[in-house]
């Protein structure tokens, strides 16, 4: 319900209905395939699925950590009460780290810039921060390069002995990942070796050492090492389509039918009339567009599931509208519309989505705008911190 103020609330015109259950179940599934601990990476609104319920959830089912990129989410947790480990990873060196370092979050620390940022706001709060080095091992976004990573190690352990910081963590992302045997996993590996060999070298004892991404997790052992981060394996989508682990989709986004008329053959349909009706039909108009998530490109390709059907979107995805070609089945007004769900219906599920927009389901996800309204489906399960049984493969 939208609330308006006083009394009066409004049902929504689209909602996303997150399965808690699923998020527990599918942190149970992910923390059985590893002898490492769990970070769960609930960055951007924990991949549009809502940002403090996800991090309960899947706190209480086994995830030791939680991930995010900025000091903003990492303090909204800890004001929300939430007192587990945090890593924050991505600053400007200019920054005031002091609110993090007070709150007891873990900074990561890419350059030489960052970490005297972090050592001063240490030193300004009063308390030792506590570092996680990145180390750029093939992906060449974030992270120090080979050549850089010495003077990063000498500066870390110069502002260790001076009591700023602590290199609790040395770390890095892979950039592949997606099918087995690439050989890019194999030089990220050694890659990482190296650094880590160099970190002891220079004097640091990281206790905490971490590469693997959701499909690292599922498909790449070797990459565990002390902790893995996983996102998107979280929320449902398997990461590896050669190694299904049976995670759940959390997320179903619905609507409602809003309008049908009969139409003639060679009506033509939206913005350009790109789509002409081949015979007299229905059309079902659903109230989301653009502007809540749908991507423009899936026009002529996408698909929502209305009536028990999956049904064709007719023409142009406009800012706030669809149109649904339904043909003869009798939809009316107020009909339920899947745009996507765990696919138990035959409805699409988000893969769908990313297939027709070209894109993955991360983009699907965090693309799913304000106007939609989140809710949530609790936890059914008896099977809560019942600690941290693993099932080693
Ligand atoms: C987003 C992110 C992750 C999560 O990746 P998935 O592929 O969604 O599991 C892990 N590590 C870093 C550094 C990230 O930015």
């Amino acid at each position: 319900m939208i609330n308006i103020g006083g009394e009066l609330t409004l049902p929504p015109l689209a909602e996303a209905v997150v399965d808690l259950d699923a998020i527990a179940h599918n942190t149970r599934v992910l923390a059985s395939l590893t002898g490492a601990d769990l970070l769960a990476v609930v960055k951007a609104d924990a991949f549009g699925h809502g940002f403090l319920e996800v991090a309960r959830t899947t706190l209480n089912a086994g995830a030791r950590w939680l991930g995010v990129t900025s000091q903003a989410e990492a303090l909204t947790l800890r004001a929300a009460g939430i007192g587990a480990p945090v890593l924050s990873w991505l600053h400007a060196p200019d920054e005031d780290f002091g609110p993090a370092i007070a709150a007891g979050v873990d900074l990561s620390v890419a350059s030489v810039a960052h970490l005297r940022g972090v050592a001063a706001a240490a030193g300004r709060v009063g308390r030792r921060a506590e570092v996680h080095l990145k180390a750029d091992t093939g992906l060449s976004r974030n992270g120090a390069t080979d050549a850089d990573w010495p003077e990063l190690v000498r500066l870390a352990r110069a502002n260790e002995l001076l009591g700023r910081i602590r290199v609790r963590g040395v770390w890095s992302h892979l950039a592949g990942g997606e099918t087995s045997g690439d050989p890019r996993d194999d030089v990220q590996l050694r890659r990482f070796e190296r650094a880590l060999e160099l970190a002891r070298d220079g004097g640091l004892t990281p206790e905490i050492r971490h590469l693997a991404n959701s499909a690292g997790l599922v498909g790449l052992p070797e990459s565990h090492f002390d902790l893995v981060r996983v996102g998107i394996a979280l929320y449902g989508p398997e990461p590896r389509a050669d190694r299904q682990v049976g995670l759940r989709p959390a997320m179903t986004l619905r609507s409602r039918v809003i309008l049908t008329k009969r139409v003639p053959a060679g009506t033509g349909i939206s913005y350009g009339h790109d789509y002409v009706a081949p015979a007299a039909t229905t059309l079902a108009l659903v109230p989301v567009g653009y502007a809540d998530g749908i991507p423009r490109i899936v026009a002529g390709r996408g698909e929502v599931w209305i009536g028990g059907r999956r049904c064709p979107i007719a023409g142009r995805v406009t800012m706030d509208q669809v149109v649904v070609d339904v043909g003869d089945l009798p939809v009316r007004t107020g009909d339920e519309v899947l745009l996507f769900g765990d696919g138990g219906r035959g409805e699409p599920v988000v893969s769908d989505w990313a297939g027709w927009a070209g894109t993955n389901p991360h983009e699907i996800f965090t693309g799913i705008g304000a106007r939609v309204a989140r809710r949530y489906l609790p936890v059914r399960s008896e099977q809560q911190n019942t600690g941290r049984e693993r099932v080693h493969v």
